[in-house]
């Protein structure tokens, strides 16, 4: 048995525990060695330099996250998990925990895990920005952002890469609500200069709405809907519209999975947009907790 106490320093994490092993009050079970290649499985630890509120109902939480260092700005719009320390959770504990990929680690240890979107990275100074929309203390990482302060901590898991890495359409369609607006905006400013398209936003209150550096091409409207779980198809009717162009298509469209899956079945079953032109996702779900919305999202794939 050996265990590489430095992993946080040296980044690379090494472990050969092959029977239960008890470090402090952490259990970790049935651990084997891990390859380089699984490091990315492994949280990093990453914590608060400032917090804003950018508009009433979006929190923008900055991190240091010098763990980072092989990453540069391509991974805006990238999708990551988030880590959240329980409460009364140490410092050093939630170390030992993140270092351990969750499967490895029995469930009432596992930390709440949350998806989020990188809105910006600046390699710089090792700060990424993730907006976390604030729905209130209901849901563990909206709560969590509302009471972050500098020195906060969480655990990282990622970045992925982004969805959407070559734009080759003659028209693009983004449509996003609050949780989506990352996703979307980001899309939105990776696009060439000569891009055309629209971008329909649902935003809580009219001043949620934001400023993005879009191509001219891009045209922007923004829908109120000021009561997120009262189920809202004024995006579908807006699609519905559209003058809808000949050529390529490519959409960026996110949100509530209720209305996703009318558009899906609207932008595939009528529009017959091939599926490599088309990110559609369901983000969220009215009443469902992320983990049980995971579980809907699989049993509608079946
Ligand atoms: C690929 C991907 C990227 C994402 N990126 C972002 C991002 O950058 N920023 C962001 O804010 N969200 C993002 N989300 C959505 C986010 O993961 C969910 O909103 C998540 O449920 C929030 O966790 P929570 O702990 O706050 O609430 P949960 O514990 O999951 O849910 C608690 C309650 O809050 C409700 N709820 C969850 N989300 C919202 C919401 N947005 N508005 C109103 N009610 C809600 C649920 O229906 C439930 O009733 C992303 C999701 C995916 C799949």
């Amino acid at each position: 048995m050996r265990r590489n106490l430095d992993y946080l320093e040296k980044k690379s994490v090494s472990l050969e525990i092959n029977n239960d092993y008890k470090i402090g009050k952490i259990i970790i079970s049935n651990y084997s060695n891990k390859k380089s290649n699984e490091r990315n499985q492994n949280g990093h630890l990453i914590t608060v330099k400032k917090v804003k509120r950018i508009t009433p109902n979006m929190l923008r939480v900055t991190f240091y996250c010098p763990s980072l260092e092989e990453m540069d700005s391509s991974r805006q719009g990238a999708h990551c998990k988030i880590l959240l320390p329980k409460p009364k959770t140490s410092l050093k504990d939630f170390k030992e925990i993140i270092s351990i990929k969750p499967k490895d680690l029995r469930i009432d240890e596992r930390p709440t895990r949350r998806t989020y979107t990188v809105r910006f990275f600046r390699k710089e100074s090792m700060e990424m920005d993730i907006d976390f929309v604030d729905h209130g203390d209901e849901g563990p990482a909206s709560s969590w952002a509302r009471n972050a302060k500098q020195g906060s901590y969480v655990g990282l898991l990622g970045p992925a890469f982004p969805k959407i890495r070559d734009f080759y359409a003659g028209w693009y369609l983004v449509a996003a609500d609050m949780s989506a607006l990352p996703v979307a905006a980001a899309t939105i400013e990776a696009m060439p200069i000569n891009a055309k398209g629209v971008a329909v936003f649902e935003i809580t209150s009219e001043s949620d709405k934001q400023d993005i550096k879009a191509p001219p091409g891009i045209k922007f409207f923004w829908i109120n809907h000021p009561n997120a779980h009262s189920p809202s198809i004024a995006q579908l009717s807006f699609i519905k519209e559209l003058e809808w162009k000949t050529g390529i298509v490519q959409t960026c469209i996110a949100g509530e999975s209720g209305l996703i899956k009318q558009l899906r079945n609207y932008l595939i079953k009528e529009k017959f947009l091939p599926n490599q032109d088309t990110y559609i996702s369901g983000y969220w779900k009215i009443g469902l907790i992320e983990d049980e919305h995971q579980i809907w999202k699989n049993s509608q794939n079946n």
